[in-house]
């Protein structure tokens, strides 16, 4: 059983503010969970927590049933993968995945076995004896990855391992790591400030801002839900668009009222008074181009940007910038105009003042 339950975990240096604060969490077995937010938010303090390489101030790590805190990290049944791979430069990379093997007084055999198998699902056979100098960057990731499975965890603790790569590169392993968790069968732990991995490896996304989580869930509740507007900003790339806008009351319903284009909310309306400003969010992939002069809005091509089959159109409406990600069908000339509506159930409406999300939970 390779579950973790994180319980009111804190960390603390001696006098400073938290960098932890009273987190909880339970990862079931076999999952992949992404940590993902900012630099500096604590994502790495939280892993090597996990991985018993860093003093807990208060709380518990439990791996399964049993509460962890005082067993040794290679009593843990977890291995760790470091952003800056963390090999011998003095071992040619079998004796860098042999190593930890050795100190385990695993048998000369076993480590063969086990480095082989390695070997064969990274594809590293042919760099056995070469030494990490001999390696690129692509090549040393491999081999911190194999080093990190010949240990057979229960437990893969990731940090930012694909970050020094190119990224042609990091695009190839984020699906060779994809492919490792369903192959391996193991939890994986995987720490990214890139919204992009986060969204492609996890089963869930833990949001941390400031030692805290923010949102926790599967990477399609929080595109479509984020409980806020510091979610909604950090997990969409390209930008979600903003737009001032009212909630009115209308035969005992809430609509929303985007500068005159009006949608339904299902919002309770016992609990919203009549004319509340808000904040509507949409994603540049929930919007679109149309014909309909009733239920879109008027605005004007600043630029646009060709990405693979896809094209984002940079738009001008009023003072904002808006974009629309479509298929590129067509060239789109500067200055012309287009009407862009809006998937009403994608429209998520935030509190002005909290900047919370109205639409949480629906
Ligand atoms: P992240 O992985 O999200 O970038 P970290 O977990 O590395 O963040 O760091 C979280 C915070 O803890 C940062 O503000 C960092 O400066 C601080 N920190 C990390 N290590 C120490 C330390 N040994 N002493 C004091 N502060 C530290």
């Amino acid at each position: 059983m390779s579950s973790i339950t994180l319980k009111s975990l804190s960390k603390q240096y001696s006098n400073e503010v938290k960098i932890l604060d009273n987190i909880n969490l339970h990862i079931q077995d076999k999952e992949f969970l992404v940590l993902l937010g900012p630099s500096g938010c604590g994502k790495s303090t939280l892993l090597r927590m996990i991985a018993g390489i860093e003093d807990i101030s208060q709380g518990e790590v439990n791996i399964g049933d049993v509460c962890v805190n005082d067993v040794e990290p290679k009593d843990r049944g977890v291995a760790m993968v470091f952003q800056n791979y963390a090999l011998y430069p003095h071992m040619t990379v079998y004796e860098n995945m042999a190593y930890g093997l050795k100190i385990k007084k695993v048998k000369k055999s076993e480590r063969e076995r086990r480095i082989k198998a390695a070997a064969d699902i990274l594809q590293i056979n042919p760099l056995l004896k070469r030494h990490p100098s001999q390696l690129s960057g692509g090549q040393k990731q491999r081999v911190a990855i194999g080093r990190a499975i010949v240990k057979e965890p229960n437990v893969f603790l990731m940090d930012e391992p694909l970050s020094n790569l190119d990224a042609k590169l990091r695009n190839e392993m984020r699906i060779e790591i994809k492919k490792l968790h369903e192959r391996l069968n193991s939890t994986f732990i995987y720490v990214t400030h890139d919204q992009v991995e986060a969204v492609t490896l996890g089963d869930r996304i833990a949001i941390m801002a400031d030692g805290k989580f923010r949102q926790i869930g599967t990477p399609l509740e929080i595109m479509n839900r984020p409980v806020d507007m510091f979610v909604a900003n950090f997990i969409s790339s390209p930008p979600i668009n903003y737009l001032n806008a009212v909630l009115v009351k209308r035969q005992g319903q809430i609509y929303v009222d985007i500068e005159g284009v009006l949608m339904e909310t299902q919002l309770p309306a016992e609990r919203i008074p009549d004319n509340t400003e808000v904040i509507a969010g949409i994603r540049p992939e929930h919007c679109f181009i149309t014909e309909d002069p009733n239920h879109s809005l008027a605005m004007k091509i600043l630029f646009t940007e060709i990405i693979g089959t896809d094209v984002l159109l940079h738009l001008q409406f009023k003072t904002f910038n808006f974009i629309v990600k479509k298929s590129f069908d067509r060239t789109y000339t500067k200055g012309e105009e287009v009407r862009v509506g809006m998937s009403a159930n994608h429209v998520n409406l935030f509190d002005k003042q909290t900047q919370t999300n109205l639409r949480c939970g629906q």
